[in-house]
């Protein structure tokens, strides 16, 4: 990761660690040529991995170098954050694609669908329904925007990770969750997500993301209408090139791009 004094007009004026910004142009070439590395090496395309630029947390202005240096996928754990950031960047030359990666409260599903262009976090038909009647209420709504995301795009957050994580649905349960959400109008699912569980050693993720590309496969042979399992999220700063090698096409990065949060 690159750090560089806070010389720029705009930095520097708030850190008063002494720190320092993060380049976040050089971190995001470093990100994306570990990506192509990885890709190249199991034989994939850099192309076929999209990055999204995990932006909890992180000022709206670095948020935007990021879109600057060509991000066009952007990250939110929660609702609000995204729906702000996404207004105060909406002005840009680039249309720039949300994702929702943190869990969803159902009262927020409304907001979520009209925001959002993939929801990452689904795991239970609660939250599916919740986002089935809020894409009903935006076809049916005055709003052109609204009416033009009446599907909402959704992959099932599957718990590979046991314990350790509080979301996402048990693996055995998920063929069962996936035929009802299927049968909800105005959803798409499109993929599955996971979380591995924290490790400082990367390699300890590899039979988590082996276990989702399984699942997916698995998954797909249900043949299910309206139901794609061709994404997969998976990997973020700590093992995003472990989940590139392991089939990744949706990589979450937030740290090695904008820093450590909060810090
Ligand atoms: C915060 C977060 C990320 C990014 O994490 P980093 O370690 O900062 O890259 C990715 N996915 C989810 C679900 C997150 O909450």
């Amino acid at each position: 990761m690159t750090w560089r004094r806070g010389r720029e007009e705009g930095f520097g004026t708030t850190d008063s660690s002494g720190a320092g910004s993060p380049d976040v142009r050089a971190n995001l070439a470093e990100v994306r040529e570990r990506i192509a590395r990885a890709a190249r090496k199991a034989g994939r395309t850099p192309e076929s991995i999209r990055l999204v630029a995990v932006a909890k947390g992180v000022p709206v202005g670095l948020v935007r170098e990021a879109v600057q240096a060509g991000i066009t996928d952007l990250g939110e754990n929660r609702v609000q954050e995204g729906v702000a950031k996404r207004e105060a960047l909406a002005e840009g030359p680039t249309p720039l694609r949300w994702h929702l990666i943190g869990h969803l409260q159902t009262n927020k599903a409304g907001r979520a669908a009209a925001n959002f262009d993939l929801i990452h976090s689904v795991d239970s038909l609660r939250v599916a329904a919740a986002l089935s009647a809020a894409a009903g209420r935006l076809r049916e709504g005055p709003d052109p925007a609204g009416a033009r995301r009446a599907t909402v795009e959704v992959l099932l957050q599957v718990n590979l990770a046991g314990e350790e994580t509080k979301f996402g649905v048990d693996p055995d349960a998920a063929a069962g969750l996936l035929r009802v959400v299927a049968g909800l109008p105005g959803l798409g699912v499109r993929g599955l997500m996971t979380i591995a569980p924290f490790s400082a050693d990367p390699e300890e993720s590899r039979p988590v993301f082996r276990k989702l590309l399984a699942l997916a496969r698995e998954l797909a042979g249900l043949r299910l209408a309206g139901v794609s399992l061709d994404l997969l999220s998976m990997g973020m700063s700590q093992d995003y090139e472990v989940a590139v090698a392991e089939g990744a096409n949706l990589v979450r990065v937030g740290t090695a791009i904008f820093g450590p949060r909060g810090g």
